[in-house]
């Protein structure tokens, strides 16, 4: 095998998720993330968006069927070491997604439960969200923002830390899954990030709040690099550890780019 005595084997990560054109957000960060990260980036597209750093212009979505032939063509071929969702946009593509992971069963599966852009666009139509619920029987860890575990509970968003907390980890509970919970919506000065299990809190991690955010994609970035480590490290706590501190930088780095008019990326 090429890991005996050698360097480690790069772990094979799956991203399922959505595009975006001007390479800040979607399938395309999550390929990004994956290679800083020090993983193999595949990607099976769901949602063909014209989008930029302004906004979604319209979303286009192939036959089911295709995207059934897609995810074939990668499972039936290379052994994955972890599976990252994104945008899954309708029901349909939700129960095609679901059937994969139950046929595949990968090792790894990270669903970052995207439902509305930083734009305000929707990237989820309404009427799917109990199939993101549904889905998350299928995950080992999901990590949602302050108004998407609102919506995963069907509670109001959270307003301060303690109650997010308890939202991650009514959640928790409730699927089966580890839930990161991550804090930047709330107003804190710093952004706080939280492995929440039934039984509460594992791991916080902290990193300050950056004026003039480059944030474009940070969600998308950051489970793609919580999969890819967790395989690399073998621990939850420790893929946090590193993948936070590199998505800080990322951000900070997004300050030397100059992509867009709108929010700008985060650099990889
Ligand atoms: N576009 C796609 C295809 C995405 O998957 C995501 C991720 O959540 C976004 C846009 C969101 O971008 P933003 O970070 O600007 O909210």
């Amino acid at each position: 095998s090429p890991s005996a005595g050698g360097p480690a084997v790069p772990p094979r990560v799956l991203s399922i998720a959505g595009t975006d054109p001007t390479g800040g957000a979607g399938i395309q960060a999550d390929l990004k993330a994956i290679a800083a990260c020090g993983g193999y980036g595949m990607a099976v597209v769901t949602a063909l968006v014209a989008q930029n750093t302004r906004g979604v212009r319209s979303v286009h979505v192939p036959p089911t069927s295709f995207l059934r032939e897609q995810l074939d063509a990668v499972g039936e071929d290379v052994a994955i070491d972890a599976v990252k969702t994104g945008m899954l946009f309708d029901a349909e593509i939700i129960a095609e997604v679901s059937d994969f992971l139950e046929r595949t069963r990968p090792p790894i599966v990270v669903m970052d439960p995207v439902m509305v852009a930083t734009s305000g666009d929707r990237l989820l139509r309404p009427e799917a969200e109990q199939g993101m619920r549904e889905l998350l029987e299928r995950v080992d860890l999901v990590t949602p923002n302050v108004p998407e575990l609102a919506v995963l509970l069907d509670e109001a968003p959270a307003r301060g830390w303690e109650e997010l907390i308890g939202q991650a980890q009514r959640l928790a509970a409730a699927s089966g899954t580890l839930v990161l919970a991550k804090g930047g919506h709330l107003t804190e000065d710093a952004v706080q990030d939280a492995l929440v299990d039934a039984d509460g809190v594992r791991r916080v991690v902290s990193s300050p709040r950056l004026s003039g955010a480059t944030t474009h994609g940070t969600g998308c970035s950051l489970s793609a690099a919580m999969a890819t480590l967790r395989v690399r490290h073998g621990g939850w706590e420790r893929a946090l550890e590193e993948a936070k501190p590199w998505l800080a930088g990322a951000i900070a780095e997004g300050e030397h780019l100059d992509v867009g008019g709108g929010t700008g990326p985060v650099s990889h």
